[in-house]
């Protein structure tokens, strides 16, 4: 079974009946949205409730509060709508109208198939509405399908917010000054700057995809945003990365907001082209940054004039700021470094993985990566390729395994048709509630992937690799998909090589034992074995996010933030990321490219509606 992101899915729990073989998907959907548009702009809470199936899943992405809601089954989408707001219920206030489907000559309603039962069709569609309060245009996706009574009931409806109105992001003039002709494009962008670094709404910490996502989007919704970035030039932190290292997820996956790539660009893009991409991209939506500058620690929010005071370092100069807005776009975390008993006495070379640069000077060399994920692979590649005389992985429990030819095969490329436009798809993939995908693979979904790796799996498990599809024993296979929502990625291998290097023996696992201490000649384990080496690199993953915003914000702001950003809260929303943080003025904006581009929206429109003194 296939996961089409374009095309899903559906409910196990439900008992689905068989579509009639005349299904028509217009005009179920127009009768089912009719019926809905009824119950909301009534403020009919009980009736906008029945459209759901019993079971059924809502998510809202700033449409109904200022926040990322998933509610799941009737009774807590009832209690959520049901809350008072202004006097109002949540539904009456918001008042959701003027629903209307896509054209059908581009997006029509279309049947599904539910996954593991070809015989069983729901309908799915996309359209658009209006909310009144905050004044707001949105847009839907629902996936219905029939129950028990034969009537057609949502198991998914999605609702997003696109535009505040009067601020359409469209609306912002394409063609700049030149209509007047007053000034040039310069002096315009040079005034633009100027204002921006007189006075920044928005400062945003770090200038990587997601710093830059969100000065772009803010920019276009007419926010003055400046980024600061440590380092000399934009993408240096991919240009500093190893130098074997080059994107495994494809490029359309990867593609940056408002700027496709070269269609000349390879499939997967070499991390120096990327950066340089970056780079140019920075440069063409004229973004307003601030190189080789730091924020200096423990910044002071006042909340009476709700404006931060920053100090921020610019090459050598102190420079003091009051933005209203502080976006902290840091990066996935600093290396974890294990605490390692005897390390000292180590006599070879140890480091972090993000400090692997140069595997050829280590050629003829022993060499020990502790970890079996991503970089871990990346890595040993890079040592077999530079003629290492051994090279060691240690493995100390198990990995959640991808190849690259069956992530291709089960996901990638089906979206690769071109026919879909990303932020079409990106919509489409923000219309499936994060926790429901989570219960379609614990109940099954991922056969198709485990199937795909069968005999690289068994070959590697001879090899002595563990492999797992679950974070601990008995939690429920989720997949690659899982550890990459939940664990941003920890313990996963998308595999662009590595498991052949195990399986023909030039990588060598040493699995399941616990790190006793290092001696001189390299790592002791538990059980009294003993790998001797002249290279030690530590594949350890990254520390926390929060450590690094600790760090950065000071304690006393940290101990008011919950205590984990990334992986799920209760409803399967990310903590924290791109909603509010916990604090006022402070935004994380961290996680994955499909993030970036859609979220930096949603980030976008909450900072607006607090500027516009309606949030
Ligand atoms: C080795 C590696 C390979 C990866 N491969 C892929 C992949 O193939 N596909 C994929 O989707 N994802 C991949 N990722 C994950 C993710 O896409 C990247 O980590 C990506 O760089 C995250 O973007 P970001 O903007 O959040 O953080 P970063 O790119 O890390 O950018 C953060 C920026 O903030 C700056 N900064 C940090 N602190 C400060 C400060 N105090 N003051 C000023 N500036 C600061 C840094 O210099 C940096 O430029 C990979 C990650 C790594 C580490």
């Amino acid at each position: 079974m296939k996961i089409d992101p374009c095309s899903f899915a559906g409910s196990a729990q439900r008992s689905p009946i068989m579509a009639s073989n005349n299904l028509q998907p217009e005009v179920i959907s127009a009768n089912w949205l009719k019926s809905l548009e009824v119950a909301s702009s009534t403020g009919d809470t009980t009736s906008f409730v029945n459209h759901f199936l019993s079971d059924g899943w809502f998510r809202d992405m700033l449409c109904f509060s200022w926040n990322f809601r998933t509610l799941s089954g009737r009774e807590k989408i009832h209690g959520f709508f049901s809350e008072v707001v202004d006097g109002q219920s949540r539904l009456g206030y918001s008042n959701l109208h003027d629903f209307k489907l896509d054209d059908p000559n581009i997006n029509a309603p279309s049947p599904f198939k539910f996954p593991g039962s070809p015989d069983i069709e729901g309908v799915q569609g996309t359209f658009t509405f209006s909310i009144t309060k905050p004044a707001a245009y949105g847009r839907g996706f629902f996936r219905i399908a029939q129950d028990v009574d034969g009537n057609w009931k949502a198991f998914t409806l999605f609702t997003n917010m696109q535009d505040l109105v009067g601020h359409e992001e469209s609306a912002v003039d394409q063609y700049g000054p030149h209509k007047n002709q007053k000034m040039t494009w310069d002096d315009y962008v040079d005034a633009k700057f100027r204002d921006t670094e007189a006075d920044p709404t928005v400062l945003i910490v770090g200038g990587g995809q997601n710093g830059l996502m969100c000065a772009a989007r803010l920019g276009k919704l007419g926010i003055r945003a400046l980024v600061i970035e440590k380092n000399a030039r934009v993408g240096d932190s991919w240009r500093q990365r190893y130098p074997n290292l080059t994107l495994h997820t494809p490029a359309h996956l990867c593609s940056i907001l408002y700027s496709p790539y070269p269609t000349n660009f390879p499939k997967y893009i070499p991390k120096g082209k990327f950066a340089n991409f970056l780079e140019s991209y920075a440069i063409n939506q004229e973004l307003c940054i601030w190189l080789s500058s730091t924020v200096a620690p423990n910044p002071v929010y006042d909340s009476s004039s709700a404006r931060w005071t920053v100090e921020v370092e610019r090459e050598n100069c102190k420079v003091i700021l009051h933005p209203k807005h502080l976006v902290l776009a840091t990066g996935y975390g600093r290396p974890r470094i294990p605490t390692l008993n005897g390390v000292d006495d180590f006599q070879g070379t140890l480091y972090h993985s993000d400090f692997h640069r140069d595997a050829e000077q280590f050629r003829g060399k022993r060499v020990v990566v502790v970890g079996a994920g991503n970089a871990s692979g990346d890595i040993c590649e890079d040592f077999v390729a530079h003629g290492a005389a051994e090279v060691t992985i240690v493995q100390r429990s198990a990995t959640c395994h991808v190849s690259l030819a069956a992530a291709e095969k089960s996901f990638y490329d089906l979206t690769l048709s071109g026919k879909i436009p990303i932020e079409e798809l990106d919509f489409r993939n923000n219309s499936m509630p994060i926790a429901f995908s989570l219960q379609l693979m614990k109940s099954g979904s991922i056969k198709y992937l485990k199937m795909l790796d069968k005999e690289l799996h068994d070959d590697l498990r001879k090899a002595g690799f563990s492999l797992t599809w679950e974070y601990s024993p008995g939690s429920g296979e989720v997949g690659l998909l899982g550890f990459l929502l939940e664990r941003t990625g920890s313990g996963t291998m998308l595999d662009v090589g590595y498991g052949k290097l195990i399986v023909e023996g030039r990588v060598k696992v040493k699995q399941g034992q616990d790190i006793s201490h290092f001696d001189e000649e390299g790592i002791a384990f538990k059980d009294g074995s003993k790998l001797s080496a002249d290279v030690i690199v530590l594949a350890t993953g990254n520390e926390p996010i929060m450590n690094t915003i600790g760090a950065l914000l000071g304690d006393t702001i940290a101990e008011q933030l919950p205590p984990v950003v990334m992986g799920l809260d209760a409803e399967g929303e990310f903590n924290q990321v791109y909603r509010p943080s916990g604090h006022p003025g402070l935004w994380i904006a961290v996680g994955s490219f499909a993030i970036a581009r859609s979220y930096t929206k949603h980030l976008g429109l909450q900072i607006l509606a607090q500027e516009l003194g309606i949030a």
